[in-house]
């Protein structure tokens, strides 16, 4: 049976969505302006739009468990092509703090392990440490030797550095991911 049938409240997900981030995933038209702008689509489990109309149809395991959400880059390409004035970026965004919140994890457990090392560099750096997160992303996905050609490549064009570039003041950053960490916790038992 689709999994709209069993929910009693057909609105209930697409209220969660804008209660949260103040973004009506109703307004959508389904015009896939978002989807054939999107860099990333060809990746995607399901396209941008496709996420929408998850919404709309209140089904929220299928949206919180497509890969789409973590993939999604946050260019914004898709909110400023959006003729209903939508945040779809924000509204990806929302979706994976509640799966953070929650613990949905994709299916694919790379892109999960890519997040939390991206996000732990940013925390301990103020910006992204490139060569650090390739090296442990492949590490930690068993695949070592992953575009190990590239590097030199990339040395040459001085887009690697041997060590890690740090922000001169920590402190917002570390205070930006204390705050966030108050919004992803767990949700108390009711
Ligand atoms: S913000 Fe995300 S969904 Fe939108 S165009 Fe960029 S990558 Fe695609
Ligand atoms: S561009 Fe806006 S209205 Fe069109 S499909 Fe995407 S979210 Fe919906």
């Amino acid at each position: 049976m689709p999994e709209i049938l069993n929910r009693g409240d057909i609105h209930a997900f697409k209220n969660e969505v804008l209660a949260l981030i103040g973004q009506d995933a109703s307004r959508c038209i389904q015009c896939g302006k978002c989807s054939s702008g999107c860099p990333i689509a060809y990746e995607m489990e399901h396209l941008p739009s496709q996420i929408l109309r998850f919404i709309q149809l209140n089904m929220r395991d299928k949206a919180l468990a497509s890969n789409t959400i973590w993939l999604c880059a946050v260019c914004e390409t898709c909110t400023v092509r959006c003729p209903e004035s939508i945040d779809i970026a924000g509204i990806m965004d929302a979706l994976r703090k509640i799966c953070r919140r929650e613990g949905v994890m994709p299916g694919d457990k790379k892109i999960a392990k890519f997040n939390e090392i991206f996000l732990n560099s940013i925390r301990g750096n103020g910006r992204v440490y490139e060569l650090g997160l390739v090296m442990k992303y492949n590490m930690a996905t068993a695949q070592p030797f992953k575009d190990a050609l590239l590097g030199p490549v990339m040395f040459g064009k001085g887009k690697l550095k041997v060590a890690p570039d740090k922000v001169q003041d920590i402190a917002p950053v570390k205070a930006a991911f204390s705050k966030a960490k108050t919004f992803i916790a767990p949700k108390a038992k009711e």
